[in-house]
C-alpha cells in the first residue's frame, strides 16, 4: 500500500510540475507579447520623431545624419522617378488625370476618351 501511496503521490508531483510549467509558458507567452507591443509603440515614435526631424531639419541638419537624411532624399526622388515613369506608360499625364472619371468603375480617364481604358464602357461626353 506504501508502494502505491508513493506512485501516487509522484504521479500527482510530475503532474503538478507539468502544470506549472504550461503555466509558465504561458505567462511568458502574454509577457513576450506585451513587450512586443511596446516595442512596437516605440518604433512607431521613433519613426514619427525621424519624419519631424526629417521635415524640419532635413535641409539643415546636424552632420551626424547627414547620410540618413541624404538617403531619404534619394528615396524621395526615386519615388517621383518612378511615378513619372508610371504616368508615362499609361500615357496619362498625373495633371489630366484629375478630372474625368468613368461612371463605371471609376478610373479616372482623360477628357476626350470615349471608352474607358480600364472596362471598356462607353462614356458620356
Ligand atoms: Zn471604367
Amino acid at each position: 500500500m506504501a508502494f502505491l501511496d508513493n506512485f501516487g503521490k509522484k504521479m500527482s508531483q510530475v503532474a503538478q510540475t507539468a502544470m506549472e510549467k504550461s503555466k509558465d509558458l504561458a505567462e511568458n507567452a502574454k509577457l513576450n507579447l506585451a513587450i512586443a507591443a511596446e516595442e512596437r509603440e516605440i518604433e512607431k515614435a521613433y519613426k514619427q520623431m525621424g519624419e519631424w526631424y526629417f521635415n524640419n531639419y532635413g535641409d539643415n541638419c546636424d552632420p551626424s545624419q547627414a547620410e540618413t537624411t541624404a538617403k531619404i532624399k534619394a528615396s524621395l526622388a526615386k519615388i517621383e522617378e518612378l511615378r513619372a515613369q508610371l504616368d508615362a506608360e499609361d500615357g496619362t499625364p498625373a495633371a489630366e488625370k484629375t478630372g474625368k472619371t468613368c461612371p463605371t468603375c471609376g478610373e479616372k480617364v482623360e477628357e476626350d476618351s470615349k471608352f474607358c481604358p480600364a472596362c471598356g464602357a462607353q462614356l458620356q461626353k
